[in-house]
């Protein structure tokens, strides 16, 4: 089905999928029953998409199976070349993914150009060279012996993803997955499965084996729930709440699941009073606001040395109160809708959770006045001013919502930096030399960034520590993840010594 000219003068004519993705086909559920998809500029209805219940994720790790001997087996070099093959499609299809994207998700069309379709094609780029670069070792035992160790795909993954970034998602789980000999069956958020089903189509016409990727969108409670009890699933690979990822840890227990998790975070962002401030204004106000601030690794807590805090607050509301908000179709628009009604509501309720906390709202903490965007998810960039035990400062709320603190001594930035129950990035502003490797060095986090934020690269490994998750995604990390060591012993002395001597 198509999506024709959903908006006059867009020029949108999308191929839309919204069946289930098994063994190749494109399939209903087996239940015939359906979820909406919302564009979350109007809320209007996108198209109705095939809801996965157990008998269709029995169905898809039934495919899987089925592909995975052979699968497994090919020359690494061979299911490389079919992941460049991908990327190439990606990159021919670019701009129908990344208008997709932004229908879907909100997220603005600049952004999906610019950054999630190039980025998608990237990832799956990264991985399809390295699919022959996994090499394993041979370890120096004693004498009479070789001992060689081999690494092995884990068999059939599950992977669990959620709404935030959906197409970038796709390329992060199936790339390493796929590159290290795995079969995937993938439930992708239910609000955001457009994209995943046009990448697997894409699949199947550059050629991957039917069974290899099966995707099953439907409701995290039933097949997502599933899938992670599922006894013939070697492996889950989630992202999404640190709650969802303890429910995960429980229902995976039946047959010892091997297990990754990317869950939330609550990143400082620490300016200090020898920072370059243009540098720093700018780079904490794409570490909030990109996305509608809808990132695991948003720097939602900006902590300010008091000698530029002023300075620094009224340059950066400046910024913010800029930003250009509305439809994310428009190429103009800098930040788009949240990504559904619930998001939307949950941070307007921080709004007034920060209002009872005795927080200051410096700017924003309501829904835009402008009526053109009155049956959207927006919500205003927002500022408040916050005690770092508040409710507001410690619980991630997964929007265009920054809390602001002030520090004197570094001693004091670094416990209100490592002062959550969350550990994912981290960001830090200084000229000091110094100082950035100390705080690179002592900051309870998977990732830091000095004078910048929120760099990703297919290559540097992500993911977080505490409440998380634990696991890598990106490079040579994620090849571990989804591969398990055999260590192989061989007798090379004809002549050696039985245990038993008779
Ligand atoms: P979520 O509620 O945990 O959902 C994530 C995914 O899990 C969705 O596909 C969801 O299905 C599914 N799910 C829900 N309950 C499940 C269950 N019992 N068993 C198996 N799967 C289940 O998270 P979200 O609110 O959609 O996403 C935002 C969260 O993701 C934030 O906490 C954010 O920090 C985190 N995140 C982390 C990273 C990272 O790399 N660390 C990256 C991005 C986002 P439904 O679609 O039906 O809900
Ligand atoms: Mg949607």
């Amino acid at each position: 089905m198509k999506v024709e000219n959903m908006q006059a003068g867009q020029g949108l004519d999308l191929p839309v999928r919204n069946q289930l993705f098994i063994g190749g086909r494109f399939v209903d559920a087996e239940s015939g029953e359906t979820l909406p998809t919302l564009n979350p500029h109007d809320n209007s209805v996108i198209t109705e998409v095939a809801m996965a219940g157990p008998a269709d994720v029995d169905k898809a790790i039934k495919a899987a199976r089925a592909a995975l001997p052979k699968w497994s087996r090919m020359a690494a070099m061979d299911r490389g070349h079919l992941l460049l093959k991908l990327a190439d499609a990606i990159d021919a299809h670019a701009e129908e993914l990344a208008r997709l994207e932004s229908l879907d998700t909100g997220h603005p069309l600049r952004d999906t150009l610019a950054l999630d379709a190039p980025r998608t094609a990237v990832t799956f780029r990264y991985f399809g060279g390295m699919a022959d670069k996994l090499e394993g070792t041979v370890i120096p035992v004693e004498e009479g012996f070789l001992n060689y160790m081999l690494r092995e795909p884990v068999g059939i993954v599950g992977q669990v993803v959620p709404w935030n970034f959906p197409l970038m998602f796709t390329s992060w789980k199936m790339g390493p997955a796929l590159a290290a000999g795995n079969c995937v069956v993938l439930k992708p958020a239910e609000l955001t499965p457009l994209t995943t089903l046009r990448i697997a189509e894409l699949m199947s016409e550059v050629g991957f084996p039917d069974g290899v990727v099966n995707i099953v969108p439907g409701l995290g409670s039933v097949a997502g729930q599933y899938l992670a009890e599922h006894e013939e699933v070697a492996k889950i690979a989630f992202t999404g709440s640190t709650a969802t990822g303890k429910r995960i840890v429980q229902a995976s227990s039946g047959n010892l699941k091997k297990l990754q998790l990317e869950l939330g975070g609550k990143g400082a962002n620490i300016v200090f009073g020898d920072a370059n401030l243009d540098a720093a204004v700018n780079g904490a106000a794409y570490a909030i606001f990109h996305n509608q601030g809808q990132a695991c690794i948003a720097g939602s807590r900006l902590v300010l040395h008091e000698s530029i805090a002023d300075e620094f607050l009224e340059r950066f509301i400046k910024l913010a109160g800029s930003l250009r908000v509305g439809d994310p179709l428009n190429l103009d628009t800098e930040m788009g809708p949240l990504t559904s009604r619930q998001q939307r509501d949950r941070v307007l309720s921080y709004c007034d959770v920060a209002r009872e906390e005795g927080g200051q709202i410096l700017l924003g903490g309501k829904a835009p006045a402008d009526p053109a965007l009155a049956d959207g998810c927006y919500v205003e960039p927002t500022v408040v001013v916050a005690d770092p035990a508040s409710r507001v400062s410690q619980e991630e709320v997964f929007g265009p919502f920054v809390t602001v603190t002030r520090f004197s001594t570094d001693e004091q930035a670094l416990a209100i930096a490592n002062g959550t129950q969350y550990g994912l990035g981290g960001g830090l502003w200084t000229r000091d030399l110094q100082r950035a490797h100390k705080f690179a060095q002592s900051m309870k986090s998977g990732m830091v960034w000095i004078n910048c934020y929120k760099r990703v690269n297919p290559a540097s490994p992500f993911g977080g520590v505490g409440m998380s998750g634990y696991g890598r995604e990106m490079g040579f990390e994620a090849m571990r993840e989804y591969t398990q060591v055999k260590s192989v012993w061989v007798n090379v002395d004809a002549n050696m010594r039985p245990y038993y001597a008779r």
